[in-house]
């Protein structure tokens, strides 16, 4: 038979080859690191046998499907096997592979707590140890039934009952046989293959997450191929949790959550001083970008909601109000808008447009109010009301490649000034379930890519991932510790127009719907303040510094040559506080380090004497004695540096 291998090379082998056949068929080494297959795109084992003709690659286990494998193999073989025997009345439920690691959901009599994962990574070392290879059976459903009824696995039982497969329920076993593992598979060939790894938490888990069934102990791992990997994603994890906004959010005094507005931003003067900062430096880019900002309605009646879909798509997400009119027989059902397009297009529809008034770019900092789960929430991060830096560019099919270029140029610059260097461009195609015409989106994404490629940027492409009404770009930017955030969107509508009769007279003189699209460079202006936060761990540049000098009187003495300088400095725009409390300097110091303000002004008997100021930067040991003038030009020179004077 006839095997292509990913590179479209081919190989002969006899029907009936498995994939460790393969492997050892292209070269010893491959054969060595090989832990799984593929055939024709799905994961099998390297035992399984190849029946006919087909696409076959091998998994190495130094690939991210190896790595995914072996975290697979450890949780089902080894945490699974583990438990069993520290805690032999336990039942096994699930145990799944997450990013980074995996889990396993057990019933047990005995308490698991954390204080109990050393010992259980103990017992999983020890069954490493045996560099036990693994071996599957397929069997049928009533013998699968009896083997996991005889151990008492209930929750095995009720996987296997409610499966509609009647055969080859695979199962898997260690050398000795004595565990055994239902498993849609594939795992590793033999347990040698296992890196490092640790166990991280325990929690509660509800079976199938329904809280109507029994609570189980989830307990949570990670993995890596060695010890390296693993201690570098520990320190992420760490160095993350320091990073944390919300965290950083109460040392800066930035802003607050409370009940009676889950999800909703309470911003404190410094935090909110961050966000008019970002607004005024995203609302100059947009001006000299050929923007031009509108506001629209917060409350808006359902109909417009119903003609733009979104009544009939996003109800459930939908915040909605009702009140009586005043003459009117009935109650008015609105809803707070949750996107703000359709009210765009009521601008655009306001007047007749021509194509000389195309590409027509509307920005909005648009308040939107979307309902979340209140198990989702997290922080700035996810809410439910949020500002998007929103802008929809209606432009003709040709002008799609042109504007893509701009967008992303527009973008670039965004980012690097906002300290972000680096970001990847994902092309999500057609999905199945779309409007338009098939020509319409050849030449949507064609001009797409087109204006990637043109840039030189480098793109991955995510096929069918687009949305129903056309293909888009997301913009995914790494921050300092190398985590991603997708921000940026920029996506190609042919349905919105058509659905609000959105037109535009074109140069033939007839009536043509304009391409609508949808754009963002921050996402949301609470979620992005949070990815700063993180990214600086809170010491922002300062242009975006809430207070940004701190002038601390170190006698009440200097208290009226403090509130001079200070007056020097906010006649020069800066943002500047004094601390004239009777604290020793040390005692200020340490706590505006800690609410991350840049520059900490000490002033005593001889800054008076001299008209000079100490001056001292964030995360530094040393002070500098300067002349307030020099200072002066040294803050603005900085400023200028960052590009935001
Ligand atoms: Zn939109």
């Amino acid at each position: 038979m006839k095997l292509t291998l990913p590179d479209n090379s081919s190989r002969e082998l006899p029907k009936g080859s498995s994939g460790y056949d393969l492997a050892k068929d292209i070269g010893p080494g491959l054969a060595k690191s090989a832990v799984a297959m593929t055939i024709n795109g799905v994961q099998k084992d390297l035992c399984d046998v190849i029946e006919n003709d087909a696409s076959v690659s091998i998994i190495t286990i130094d690939s991210n499907n190896g790595i995914e494998i072996m975290r697979h193999t450890l949780t089902a073989q080894v945490l699974a096997r583990a438990i069993k025997n520290l805690y032999p009345n336990s039942k096994l439920a699930i145990g799944p592979t997450i990013e980074d690691g995996f889990y396993y959901d057990v019933e047990s009599d005995e308490v698991i707590s954390s204080d109990d994962l050393i010992k259980i990574e103990d017992e999983m070392r020890r069954i490493i140890k045996t560099k036990s290879a693994i071996t599957k059976k397929l069997v049928s459903k009533s013998e699968a039934l009896k083997i996991f009824k005889s151990k008492k696995e209930s929750y095995k039982e009720i996987i296997i009952n409610e499966s509609d497969q009647t055969d080859s329920f695979q199962l898997y076993f260690q050398d000795d046989e004595n565990f055994v593992d239902l498993c849609r598979g594939p795992h590793l060939p033999s347990l040698s293959f296992i890196g490092a790894f640790k166990l991280t938490k325990v929690a509660g888990a509800y079976w199938k997450g329904d809280s109507k069934n029994s609570m189980l102990t989830r307990i949570y791992g990670t993995a890596f191929n060695n010890d390296k990997d693993l201690q570098n994603h520990l320190d992420n994890i760490e160095e993350a949790l320091k990073r944390d906004h919300r965290k950083i959010g109460k040392e800066m005094n930035l802003f607050h959550f409370q009940d009676e507005a889950p999800g909703m931003v309470f911003w404190h003067p410094n935090g909110w001083t961050i966000y008019r900062n970002l607004r005024n430096f995203v609302r100059d880019k947009l001006q000299s970008n050929g923007y031009i900002e509108v506001n629209t309605p917060q409350v808006i009646d359902r109909k417009l909601w119903e003609a733009s879909g979104h009544w009939d798509k996003y109800r459930e997400n939908m915040f909605i109000t009702e009140i009586d009119e005043e003459h009117a027989n009935e109650k008015r059902i609105n809803a707070l808008k949750p996107m703000n397009c359709p009210g765009h297009v009521q601008i655009y529809n306001q007047g007749i447009k021509s194509y000389k008034d195309l590409p027509l770019k509307y920005a909005e900092f648009g308040l939107c109010h979307r309902y979340e789960p209140s198990g989702t929430m997290h922080g700035l991060m996810r809410v439910r009301a949020f500002t998007q830096d929103d802008g929809h560019i209606f432009c003709t099919e040709d002008q799609i490649e042109s504007e893509t270029k701009l967008f992303i140029d527009f973008l670039s610059e965004i980012y690097a000034d906002l300290g972000f260097t680096k970001f990847d461009i994902k092309l999500s195609t057609r999905p199945e379930m779309r409007v338009g015409s098939d020509k319409t989106w050849d030449k949507a994404e064609e001009a797409l890519e087109s204006a990637i490629n043109n840039l030189g940027h480098p793109y991955r492409i995510d096929h069918g991932d687009g949305a129903f009404y056309g293909p888009k770009l997301d913009f995914v930017l790494t921050d300092a510790i190398g985590r991603e955030w997708q921000c940026g969107t920029f996506q190609l509508d042919f349905n919105l127009a058509e659905r609000l009769d959105a037109q535009y007279v074109g140069e033939d003189g007839k009536k043509h719907f304009p391409v609508m699209i949808h754009r963002a460079v921050l996402g949301s202006f609470e979620r992005f303040i949070g990815i700063l936060i993180e990214n600086y761990a809170g010491k922002l540049p300062l242009w975006l510094a809430p207070i940004q000098i701190m002038i601390a009187p170190i006698i009440s003495d200097a208290n009226d040559y403090a509130d001079t300088v200070k007056k020097e400095f906010v006649n020069n725009g800066f943002r500047v506080e004094i601390d004239k409390r009777n604290e020793k300097i040390s005692y200020k110091v340490r706590e505006h380090s800690l609410s991350k303000i840049p520059y900490i002004l000490a002033l005593g008997k001889k800054e008076i004497a001299d008209n000079t100021v100490n001056v001292r930067k964030i995360g530094s040991k040393d002070t500098n004695t300067m002349k307030i003038k020099d200072f002066l030009n040294e803050l603005k020179k900085e400023l200028k540096e960052s590009n935001k004077c």
